[in-house]
């Protein structure tokens, strides 16, 4: 090797996307109009037309830098959780704010612990400064929470959860949370990842908020990119105590936020009507998706969030069957799931061809 390079990164693999619409159509021949994405989570609704018109009107201000506190956007973050400004810090989607956390507590000769088959970009953070993962066995698909409890050594500093989890779509109940923060000692800061959290049922919703109150060591993480549909302008955020928000905001970018980003977030957060149908939109398209499973034959895991762990098989070979007739699915073989497929939630015609697809691929498979 002409460089060097800590052993840490060189032996970390990269992130793998879900395949785009305009790949596909490059490497099949086909029509982008023709593929279906039901890889990455994102809104089939696509933004709420008050973002685009707040990011139209932000384009005029781009000659200049964005607020490099971003305060109108922390000040609307901060009236619609009922928070103070001063804990919020803000992210280049919320992967950066999990990035930002990593920074600000982890370094080599420490550990970070986290579940099985939970999001990657918590051992991509972990890796990326030299600390030390603990992974500890999924149960049920899920986190164990009672074993990541007992994971923890003297030398853990951090510890991911992610609820609901991605990408198996469980889920813990606010009670089982609650216990838990309350058994963490308070040296080791727990990322609580709620990406989907506008997903779920009203009847599990629970207010997080109220245990970053009682919890100085809590970090909430929630972004744009999932219900809000601003995947691509890349915009999160995370919710904790000012003495952890002022750690991660030493660690941060200066200029991490975009302007038309921070724009866009301010509108969308608002925007409740947006949020409602995209919920509804999802609810009937996710119990669409888990009958049409079971009609095949399919297990899954029953998901609280926008997509649906399946089990297929030989999962690389339908994935490619499924790519053939364009519709596109994310393979989760990277996660040790190699018999499964991620399906997110589409519109109902996206749900139909992908069930229809899938169901010919099966047939000829099996
Ligand atoms: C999608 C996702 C995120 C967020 O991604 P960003 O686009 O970076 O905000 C975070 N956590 C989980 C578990 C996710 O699935």
């Amino acid at each position: 090797m002409k460089f060097q390079s800590p052993d840490y990164v060189r032996s970390m693999a990269p992130y793998q996307a879900g395949k785009p619409i305009s790949e596909l159509a490059r490497e099949y021949g086909l029509n982008e109009a023709d593929i279906v994405k039901l890889a990455s989570n994102e809104n089939p609704l696509g933004m709420p037309a008050s973002a685009r018109q707040a990011m139209l009107a932000a384009v005029s201000e781009l000659g200049r830098y964005p607020d490099a506190n971003g305060f109108e956007l922390k000040a609307a973050i901060s009236s619609r959780y009922a928070v103070p400004a001063d804990w919020v810090t803000l992210g280049n989607g919320s992967n950066d704010v999990l990035e930002i956390a990593a920074h600000a507590i982890l370094q080599p000769g420490t550990s970070a612990v986290y579940s099985q088959y939970s999001f990657a970009v918590y051992a991509l953070a972990t890796h990326a400064v030299g600390a030390r993962a603990i992974v500890v066995p999924a149960r049920d698909h899920g986190h164990d929470l009672d074993a990541m409890l007992a994971a923890i050594t003297p030398d853990t500093r951090m510890l991911f959860i992610a609820n609901p989890n991605n990408p198996t779509g469980t889920f813990l109940p606010a009670a089982r949370v609650e216990a838990f923060l309350k058994q963490v000692p308070e040296r080791v800061v727990v990322v609580l990842d709620e990406a989907y959290n506008e997903y779920l049922d009203p009847a599990l919703r629970f207010d997080s908020t109220r245990w970053v109150r009682e919890h100085p060591n809590l970090i909430l993480s929630r972004t744009l990119s999932k219900v809000y549909g601003l995947a691509g302008l890349r915009i999160g955020f995370g919710l904790a105590q000012a003495e952890l928000t002022d750690l991660m905001n030493r660690i941060r970018q200066p200029f991490n936020t975009n302007s038309i980003a921070q724009a866009a977030a301010i509108a969308a957060i608002a925007d409740d009507e947006f949020v409602e149908r995209s919920y509804r939109l999802n609810r009937d398209g996710l119990a669409k998706l888990q009958s049409g499973f079971a009609a095949l034959g399919l297990d899954y895991v029953p998901s609280h969030g926008n997509f649906v762990l399946v089990r297929v098989g030989n999962a690389g070979a339908v994935y490619e069957g499924l790519l053939r007739q364009g519709v596109i699915v994310r393979p989760v073989g990277g996660y040790g799931l190699p018999e499964w497929l991620r399906v997110s939630v589409g519109l109902p015609e996206e749900n139909d061809r992908l069930l229809a697809a899938l169901s010919q691929v099966m047939s000829r498979a099996g």
